[in-house]
């Protein structure tokens, strides 16, 4: 099977040229094409000699996953329902803010976290995705992006699945999106977001690099909490917090609490106020991101009225706390994530 270039990061491909007897500037010529020239053929690529590109074209490939389904939203939004290789298909949106383009990466195929105001994991995870995958999800975009002279500039591991369900994976993609050689986007505007594994979260405290990190926290306290999300029941507060605390004592960056405002479930003044005690007491240095919820006919949860979520915002920027409300985008679409792909593939029972 032919080896895609596009789940190198540079210092891995340099070592693997490097290994097969090439300078040790092939590889960033090659990325150069790929990612500077978006030429992805390799009989192209002109100032590598022929006899490597033969090598290249018997071993290695750049494959790109098909888009199998696009809706495009009035706002902008770009949602694409992608197919790779063989046959699994995943969700991507682009979301365009005034501060740039920014894409919602999948990280699985489906998900086990189970949480339970959830479109993405209505269906249940059928493999990782590879490193070249979520490279690929990227590229797309920036390929439906480029006739408007336009390219992503920020990235979230928001979309369907657990990042650090597939740790390495993910991380090789994230250095690769970080790459001024490949993607180049900012460390700052790239973000990984978990739903709570403790070992992740931890471990990517000390891999010394300045991509953010986001924890799908949702609510106050224990109790709420494992009513919606399972994983809290395996790493309740009292193994989260300390992690946590680790995280931000060996990167020294600040966390954002993700928080989906559930009308009459997590949403409430003492919520807030519980919300504010759970960040002072434990001398976590973090913002919460509140998320207007978007409806998914198949769960029971509602969004949150308006008036509830600025009496929120309210409670924890008067103590301290910051705090904004997520930006809505594909109204008109199939906006909550995964609903694309549950709708497509069909939800399994
Ligand atoms: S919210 Fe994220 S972690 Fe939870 S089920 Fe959905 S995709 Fe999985």
């Amino acid at each position: 099977m032919k080896k895609n270039i596009l789940g190198y990061t540079l210092p891995k491909l340099t070592e693997e040229f490097l290994a097969l007897g090439q300078s040790k500037f092939r590889a960033k010529q090659v990325f150069g094409w790929i990612y500077g020239k978006k030429v992805y053929s390799f009989d192209a690529m002109t100032d590598v000699s022929k006899d490597f590109r033969n090598v290249l074209n018997s071993d290695y490939c750049v494959e790109l996953p098909k888009i199998f389904t696009k809706q495009e939203s009035n706002d902008g939004t770009i949602k694409v329902l992608l197919e790779m290789g063989d046959g699994a298909k995943v969700e991507s949106v682009l979301m365009p803010y005034n501060y740039g383009d920014a894409v919602c990466v999948s990280s699985q195929v489906g998900c086990n976290m189970g949480c339970a105001f959830c479109a993405s994991g209505l269906l249940r995870k059928e493999r990782n995705l590879t490193t070249a995958e979520m490279v690929g999800e990227v590229l797309i975009m920036d390929s439906l992006l480029e006739p408007l002279g336009r390219k992503v500039t920020h990235i979230d591991v928001m979309g369907t699945g657990e990042p650090f369900d597939n740790y390495d994976n993910v991380l090789d993609f994230v250095k690769i999106a970080n790459d001024p050689f490949a993607l180049e986007i900012g460390a700052r505007h790239i973000t990984v977001s978990t739903c709570g594994l403790c070992d992740g979260i931890k471990k990517y405290g000390k891999e010394g690099i300045q991509i953010n990190l986001a924890l799908s926290l949702h609510a106050p306290n224990d109790e709420l909490r494992q009513q919606i999300m399972p994983i809290a029941k395996a790493y309740p507060f009292s193994k989260l917090i300390p992690a946590l605390q680790e995280y931000s004592a060996d990167s020294g960056r600040r966390l954002t609490f993700e928080y989906i405002m559930l009308r009459d479930f997590n949403d409430t003044l003492d919520c807030a106020k519980q919300l504010v005690s759970f960040i002072r007491d434990n001398n976590l240095f973090a913002y919460v991101n509140l998320i207007p919820y978007n409806e998914v006919k198949e769960k029971p949860y509602r969004r949150s009225e308006k008036t509830r979520v600025n009496a929120f915002v309210d409670y924890l920027k008067k103590n301290g706390i910051n705090c904004t409300v997520r930006k809505e985008f594909g109204g008109d679409i199939d906006a909550a994530c995964g609903q694309l792909r549950s709708k497509q593939v069909g939800v399994k029972s």
